[in-house]
């Protein structure tokens, strides 16, 4: 069975950094599908800046020419903060217990994963797979702190194709992309050009609905 990625994120705005760890990762695990999963309002970081429709929007144009790509709108459609956790318990509820699942996680995210709702149950539910981010720190378990370094150490596999469901930890290298939508947004706000740092089809959308035009 094939496995699944799922890759959350605040996509305020979604750009090619995003895409590009997906369509890498697609390539690298194997995977049959890639879920963007736009987080609602994310409890562990400040409110995105724009409505979650734009983003779940702008997601949809971002994705539409590739047939590996979904969206998986769970987490935008709750009211509630949206915890990650409880996602990956729903999904793996539909998707059931032999489906492998990775969870896609930019060496960022992952670094700061322990102050997650429930973090340790993550690895029950799905795989993760972190990938490098320019700026974040090498992907080296012992540069880590405790409690995520025992984590790895005893969850890192050295061919992922050894791993099960859930349960193991996959570092790989990506081609190193400095974007950023904290940047974007800022340029945005400058009246500055971000041509080419995200899709065509998203950029008409943030002119057309006046997206973080003002700083
Ligand atoms: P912000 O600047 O607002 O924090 P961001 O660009 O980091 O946003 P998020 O939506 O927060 O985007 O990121 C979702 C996921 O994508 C995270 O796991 C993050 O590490 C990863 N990611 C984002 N941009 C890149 C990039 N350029 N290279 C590798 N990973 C990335």
């Amino acid at each position: 069975m094939p496995p699944i990625g799922i890759f959350g994120g605040t996509f305020d705005p979604i750009h090619f950094g995003h895409l590009r760890l997906a369509e890498e990762m697609a390539a690298a695990l194997g995977l049959s599908r890639v879920l963007f999963m736009p987080a609602g309002q994310p409890p562990h970081r400040e409110a995105p800046r724009i409505a979650a429709a734009h983003r779940l929007e702008m997601v949809r144009r971002a994705i539409a020419e590739n047939p590996l790509f979904a969206v998986d709108a769970r987490e935008v459609q709750r009211a509630q903060p949206s915890y990650t956790v409880e996602s990956l318990t729903a999904l793996r509820d539909e998707l059931g217990p032999d489906q492998p699942l990775w969870l896609l996680l930019g060496a960022d995210a992952f670094l700061g994963l322990a102050s997650w709702h429930h973090w340790q149950r993550l690895f029950g539910l799905a795989n993760i797979a972190v990938v490098t981010r320019p700026g974040a720190q090498l992907l080296q378990p012992d540069a880590m702190q405790e409690p995520l370094k025992s984590e790895v150490l005893n969850r890192q596999v050295a061919d992922h194709t050894a791993a099960g469901p859930a349960g193991s930890v996959w570092f790989q290298h990506m081609t190193p992309l400095e974007i950023s939508a904290t940047a974007i947004r800022d340029i945005l706000g400058q009246q500055g050009s971000v041509r080419y740092l995200l899709p065509d089809t998203v950029l008409n959308y943030i002119y057309e609905h006046q997206l973080y035009l003002q700083t």
